[in-house]
Parts: structure tokens; sequence; C-alpha cells
């Protein structure tokens, strides 16, 4: 599926826990104690399911994140570099600058090197990868303090993540489909056999807005009646 498919059906996704809240009219929902907000999740759930296909240098998510990339390496290098030198020369204690700097630059070198190797449609559409991607969810819902501030952080990467499983589920009706099991099977599963930038796609994506439109009805009407 093309970038502009991928971002309408986030924004679909994204919209299900929406039509929720209308229906409780809640404008949060409490998950372990933490009050999260759908109508905040909309946004990066339409970002996040642009997120996969990072492993393409050419897509809209592949040109960006490069460019981040590399501004945050450089920036985060020249940090350490200079924090090493002034450190050398003066004995200064400003190793906890210098730590988080070290660990950004690491982290930028990492996420670099893997979208670099990275095959399209392999590691970044694999469920492993998105499972990953939730997990500092789960770790805010168990350790994180009560409050605006995480739940807010809560609703950004839970409707980032509910984006990036919707590019996943949208790119298993496509001809090539998805190895979500991958690196544990190389099997690629697939439901039907879209093919990207066609006919075909248009119907499908129409399909998608429509259902959705059907399924945010009935959740709506179903807690009203
Ligand atoms: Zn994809």
């Amino acid at each position: 599926m093309n970038g502009y498919t991928h971002m309408v059906i986030g924004g679909l996704c994204g919209g299900l826990p929406i039509a929720l809240s209308i229906a409780e009219r809640k404008l949060g929902f409490n998950i372990g104690g933490h009050l999260v907000y759908p109508f905040i999740g909309a946004l990066p759930a339409i970002i996040g399911a642009l997120g996969p296909d990072i492993d393409m240098p050419n897509s809209k998510a592949g040109k960006r994140l490069r460019s981040f990339l590399k501004a945050a390496m450089t920036l985060s290098g020249i940090g350490v570099l200079l924090l090493s030198i002034y450190i050398g020369v003066t004995g200064a204690r400003f190793f906890d600058v210098l730590i988080p700097c070290a660990i950004f630059f690491g982290l930028s070198c990492c996420t670099t090197l893997f979208i670099t190797m990275a095959k399209h449609r392999r590691e970044t559409h694999s469920g492993l990868v998105l499972l990953i991607l939730f997990m500092p969810n789960l770790y805010m819902l168990r350790f994180a303090q009560k409050g605006l501030f995480t739940g807010v952080l809560l609703s950004l990467w839970a409707g980032f993540c509910l984006g990036w499983l919707s590019h996943l589920l949208a790119d298993t009706f496509n001809k090539k489909g998805v190895p979500w099991l991958y690196p544990f099977s190389k099997k690629y599963f697939r439901l039907a056999g879209f093919v990207t930038g066609t006919e075909g796609e248009r119907l499908f994506r129409n399909f998608c807005i429509v259902l959705f439109v059907v399924i945010y009805a009935a959740i709506i009407l179903i807690r009203i009646l």
C-alpha cells in the first residue's frame, strides 16, 4: 500500500477509540490507574502508520527519519567529542551530561544501522518489532507516576503503536504480505493480493473508509440506544 493509504487507514484506526470515547462521553479512559486520551492519539496514529516504511529510503517516513537521524547523530557526536575534550582538559565532572549524550549517539547509530540493513517489508514489518515498540507503554503503565504528563505520553505512544499496527494489517492485504513472525519464521502472511498504487488499492482504501464509518456509527449507536 502507498503512504497515503496507510495514513488514511492509520487515521481510521485512531478514530476507533475516539468513537468509543464519544459513545461513553468520556475524554479519557482509565487504564491501570492512568488516564489515556483517544483524541491525543489520533495524529500519532497517522504518523505511526507510515513508520514501518522507514526501510524504504524514498518513502515519506524513510526520507524524514533518515534526515532526523543524520542530524541527531551529528549533533550528539559533536557533543560527545567536545564534552570528552573538555573533561579531559579541565578535569570537570560533566558525566551527567556526557552519558545521556553518548546514549543518544549510540541509539541513533544503532537505529541508522538497523534501517540501513533492513530489507523492504521484512524487519520493520515484523510483529516482534511492533511488540518491542509497544514495551514503553507497558513500562509506563507499571512504573510511571500517575498524572497528566504520563497520561499524555501514554496516549501519544499508544496512538503511534496503533498506527504501526494498522500498517502491518493493511500490508497483509497487499500482494507480498507481511512477515508477522520474522525472525522466527520467514513466511509472509497475506489475506488478499492488492498491488501498491493500483485501482485495487484505491477501492480497498474506499472500502475501509466506509467500513470504519459504519463501525463508528455502530459503536456510538449501541451505547446510545
Ligand atoms: Zn509497508
